[in-house]
């Protein structure tokens, strides 16, 4: 099991939901199914 760290408050309350990592605390979508395939460290925040 990995353990994720939020970029945006540090929780890592950080759970992975159909293909989307999503932090439990603020809600933030950390991750998208695409981002896991592509391994890609590109994270669009707009
Ligand atoms: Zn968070």
């Amino acid at each position: 099991m990995n353990v994720e760290v939020c970029d945006v408050c540090g929780s890592t309350d950080v759970k992975e939901i159909k293909c989307k990592l999503i932090c439990q605390n603020c809600g933030t979508i950390l991750r998208s199914c695409a981002d896991l395939l592509h391994s890609s460290v590109r994270i669009d925040y707009n």
